[in-house]
């Protein structure tokens, strides 16, 4: 679904310098599949997501998504964010329906929309509320729905589950797999960015290790069902530098 092929980016640092962030950088996000993406902070791991997503764009490089250039944000891609991302003074309905608002969709249906995936993500009844009156882990439940409401074909999710309590954050990877694997979402490949190894392991069908300096795709793995729970993670861990 999404292909990149060489690419490059760099940002001008604050003393002017140029930093290569991402070098080289091949990569398919498949239909079907899970993949990870580990690799240490500052590695260029939500770079990588802003390019996929659009939201930034390459230096160098082929970026597309089903064979069609990625220029500007993708409807059919969608993002899940670390820090949540929501409108504090929206509402949990707003904030979800800001996702379809940009597609210019309808109120009517936009309201329909954010009803059916906040009642599938947990949130149902909840549509009125404002983000502060909600723990974190239903915050993340709203970033989750404003990404779903569009029925994006690629999730996008960097770091989705790390601001969370490790109880809340497998509660809530564990509905999202269920949701996957019921096929109840529309979603036809996701791409979990993570620092958790054992998380990786757990969600991916593939995880894929990133080396630092400049970012690029160090090695590979494929996960075998049934999944290896954290038996593998050593191996896994010696490669995340
Ligand atoms: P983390 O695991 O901490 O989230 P990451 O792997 O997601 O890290 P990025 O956020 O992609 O890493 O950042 C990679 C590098 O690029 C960092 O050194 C960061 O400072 C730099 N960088 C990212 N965005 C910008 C920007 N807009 N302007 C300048 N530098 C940037
Ligand atoms: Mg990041």
């Amino acid at each position: 679904l999404i292909h990149l092929k060489n690419v490059a980016k760099s940002f001008r640092a604050s003393d002017g310098s140029d930093r290569t962030v991402l070098d080289n950088v091949d990569f398919s996000l498949n239909d079907g599949e899970i993949v990870a993406l580990l690799g240490k902070s500052g590695s260029g791991k939500s770079t990588l997501l802003r390019i996929m997503a659009g939201l930034i764009p390459a230096d160098q490089g082929i970026c597309e998504y089903r064979e069609n250039p990625i220029y500007g944000p993708v409807r059919g891609v969608a993002m899940v964010f670390q820090s949540f991302a929501l409108f504090p003074w929206l509402t949990v309905q707003q904030n979800v329906e800001l996702g379809l608002e940009a597609q210019g969709v309808p109120a009517r249906e936009r309201e329909q929309r954010a009803d059916e995936v906040l009642e599938l993500i947990g949130l149902a009844g909840f549509g009125g509320a404002l983000p502060r009156e909600l723990s974190g882990g239903m915050k993340q439940r709203v970033g989750i729905a404003r990404a779903l409401v569009t029925n994006p074909d690629v999730l996008l999710m960097d770091e989705a589950f790390s601001a969370l309590d490790v109880l809340t954050g497998e509660t809530l990877r564990n509905d999202m797999l269920d949701l996957w694997k019921e096929k109840r979402i529309s979603t036809r490949a996701i791409l979990v960015v993570s620092h958790n190894i054992e998380e990786a392991v757990m969600m991916a069908d593939r995880v894929i290790i990133f080396s630092s300096n400049p970012g690029r795709i160090r090695s590979e793995l494929k996960i075998d069902l049934p999944r290896p729970r954290n038996a593998d993670s050593a191996e896994i861990r010696a490669l995340v530098d």
